[in-house]
């Protein structure tokens, strides 16, 4: 029966020898839980959910085939039989949910953080100095049965099917680009020879695993290297690909190395969808899209216009493993939304901690955070309706505590109504609509415009307090901080107070580059378009050119800026590792300055006056911008601790501002109730 809601999304997927219940899988992501004991439980634990959330399957994050091409140290490797029954840990736990796995094959190639590194030539990564081996014509047919072999192990494990990973820049698409192989046999040379390696692995693979196991191939759509495929090559290899034995074609977008931005919150929704449309236009077996899909309506979208036939949803899969089940039923409004941050998933690989999810701090730990329904429900109040709040009034409800929160402004949301307005930045709208709407459903009284004392909340007989209230700005402590020309970066970011056309900004933190990208942004709209994002970043959309990328198409803004910190450290730097690259190239762009160890010393109606070394400057400006930090909103949390009030937990921004950052706010909202249900 049709799904009414999306029916494209909910029509199961037939292949042959085994149907998929709908249409959605989870993308491959690395979550490194071997660094942490017990791998193959947490990632049990962890797929389990998502296939109890009714996704149709699942492929893990990449094994490597051989000890050359892990990740990193210590990353996984499927090469011998030993190694079967742990494994089977993880696909016995998805298959009595009800759900079906697949297991990535990746070889790291020249992205290896190893000293052991190998490709096709020996042609380092811009991304990886470390020397790369060039692989002999001996190693490519070795690495090639290693391939094989942990396909065969892997169907012994129980997977349902493998997912050969050849795309982003990893060892496949180095051989199949010419600017990465330079080989002369014949594994390089002709575009015909170098797509011989990943058709021989599909090819050997399909002989090794029989034709009743699902062999999904993740092609690179679009390499957004120069160099790279041309789009007709990229059909071809498909082509190819596709007779060799592939059931399904998964897609990625970019290698890691690309300048292009392809999956940070500054990505349109959807926006990668003509590179699934064109690998479909040339094959017949099923195609995945991905990339910044965070909703049902967008992915439904897609399946119905023909772009793709499946939707491949990596990071959402980490904020909300009931999303097809939510969808399934028409409760999109419910779904909590991936908001492209990076912030607790990629930026934590990259440094070396295990995957988790900004939003939804249980992704990664459903080992360790267990929401459980209580036996004494309490009366609690939550005051402060910003990230903190919201999430331990949401998890108080969950654990079966009355709720009443309370919040001064007349909307929920705090800090996230600024970071909403950041162009780029619009999905963090969807934190809120998931919060609110979860709030308002499961019964709490909330209370809008609404700061009450502490005295009135013991009054109120509450049996717990959270107190949320946030932070509020830092003051800037020099001569003529109150002048008319000076303003704080909540006036500049809501429009309070006119800015002009020369501007600086005091403080170079997260807040001050965000300021910085709203008063530069030239186009506000972005982030809604996919070809003015498109066009911006200098992505070919008909691909004709070796890797799909032209001369970036960027306009001047209208205001200059400068930036200035007191620290002599790099501007942004405590910018995520995974999106600050793009921020900071942006604005540099967009000719933003920046000046770093500067002393203020007063502001005048002509600008800030500021030493540098021994050097005294007039910073001529119309605006000043005062981005110095924060401080922590606690005149309630005092209030209650003169009352010698117990059962008060202080949380977010109000306990402290230093290192406040969403990802904490909402982990302590959640840990306050866990530490008391
Ligand atoms: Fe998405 Fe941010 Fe969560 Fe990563 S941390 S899954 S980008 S919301």
């Amino acid at each position: 029966m049709l799904n009414t809601h999306y029916p494209n999304l909910f029509k199961p997927l037939d292949l042959g020898f085994t149907t998929l219940r709908n249409r959605i899988f989870m993308a491959s992501m690395h979550a490194r839980f071997e660094l942490l004991g017990q791998a193959e439980e947490r990632a049990a634990a962890f797929y389990e959910r998502r296939a109890k959330g009714g996704t149709a399957l699942i492929i893990t994050g990449g094994y490597s085939p051989n000890p050359q091409g892990v990740i990193d140290e210590g990353s996984h490797c499927l090469n011998s039989l030993d190694q079967v029954p742990r494994q089977q840990i993880i696909t016995d736990a998805v298959h009595a949910a009800g759900g079906k796995i697949a297991l990535q094959i990746l070889h790291a190639g020249r992205y290896a953080k190893t000293d052991d590194l190998v490709g096709p030539s020996d042609i380092s990564s811009p991304i990886n100095p470390r020397k790369v081996h060039a692989l002999s014509s001996e190693e490519v047919e070795r690495t090639i049965n290693d391939y094989v072999t942990c396909a065969g192990l892997a169907k012994m494990a129980g997977f349902d099917g493998v997912e050969i990973m050849g795309s982003e820049g990893y060892l496949i698409p180095t051989f199949c680009a010419a600017v990465t192989n330079n080989r002369n046999d014949k594994w390089g040379g002709s575009f015909k020879n170098r797509i011989q390696f990943p058709i021989e692995i599909v090819r050997r693979t399909r002989a090794e695993v029989g034709t009743n196991f699902i062999i999904l191939y993740r092609i690179s759509a679009l390499d957004l290297v120069e160099g790279g495929l041309t789009g007709e090559e990229t059909q071809m290899l498909a082509r190819q690909i596709e007779t060799a034995g592939a059931n399904i074609l998964t897609t990625g977008i970019g290698w890691h190395e690309s300048r292009v931005p392809t999956i940070a919150h500054m990505v349109p929704r959807g926006g990668w969808r003509h590179t699934a449309k064109k690998i479909k236009e040339a094959v017949n077996i099923p195609v995945a899209a991905t990339n910044r899909i965070n909703t049902p309506e967008t992915g439904e979208e897609l399946l119905r216009d023909g772009d793709a036939d499946i939707v491949a949803l990596g990071r959402q899969m980490l904020a909300d493993p009931d999303f097809a089940i939510k969808a399934e039923k028409g409760q999109g409004a419910t779904i909590n939304t991936c908001i492209g941050c990076n912030q607790a998933c990629l930026d934590y690989i990259f440094a070396d901690k295990p995957s988790s999810c900004l939003v939804n701090p249980i992704a990664g730990n459903e080992l360790d955070i267990k929401i459980t329904k209580t036996t004494r429900p309490l009366k609690v109040a939550v005051v402060g309706g910003g990230p903190a709040g919201m999430s331990a009034a949401l998890t108080a409800l969950d654990c079966g505590h009355g709720v009443t929160l309370y919040e001064s402004a007349n909307e929920l949301g705090g800090q996230f109504n600024l970071a909403k307005r950041i162009p780029g930045k619009e999905d963090f709208q969807e934190t809120i609509r998931y919060f609110s709407t979860r709030l308002n459903t499961g019964g709490a009284i909330i209370k809008l415009e609404n700061s009450p004392t502490g005295n009135q909340l013991l009054e109120e007989g509450f049996d717990h307090i959270i107190v949320a209230t946030g932070v509020k700005p830092r003051l800037l402590k020099i001569e003529g901080a109150g002048r008319s020309n000076v303003i704080n970066y909540i006036e500049a970011l809501t429009d309070a107070k006119p800015i002009g056309d020369r501007v600086a900004i005091v403080g170079s933190g997260g807040i001050g580059f965000d300021v910085a990208e709203y008063i530069t942004a030239i186009d506000s709209k972005l982030s809604d378009s996919i070809n003015a994002f498109m066009q911006h970043w200098g992505v070919d959309m008909v691909h004709t050119s070796p890797g799909g990328l032209i001369k970036r198409d960027r306009q001047a803004t209208g205001r200059s800026v400068v930036m200035l910190q007191r620290s002599d450290s790099r501007p942004g730097k405590k910018l995520g590792l995974t999106t600050g690259w793009v921020v900071r190239g942006e604005l540099t762009a967009r000719g933003v300055k920046n000046i770093t160890g500067a002393s203020y010393n007063k502001i005048t109606t002509q600008g800030v006056s500021i030493t540098v070394g021994d050097d005294e400057q007039l910073i001529e400006v119309d605006t000043v911008i005062v981005c110095a930090g924060q401080e922590p909103e606690n005149i309630l949390y005092n209030e209650l601790v003169r009352e010698k009030a117990t059962r008060v937990s202080v949380i977010g921004g109000a306990k402290g501002s230093n290192g406040l950052d969403a990802l904490r706010a909402i982990k302590e909202g959640m840990d306050a109730v866990l530490e008391f249900n």
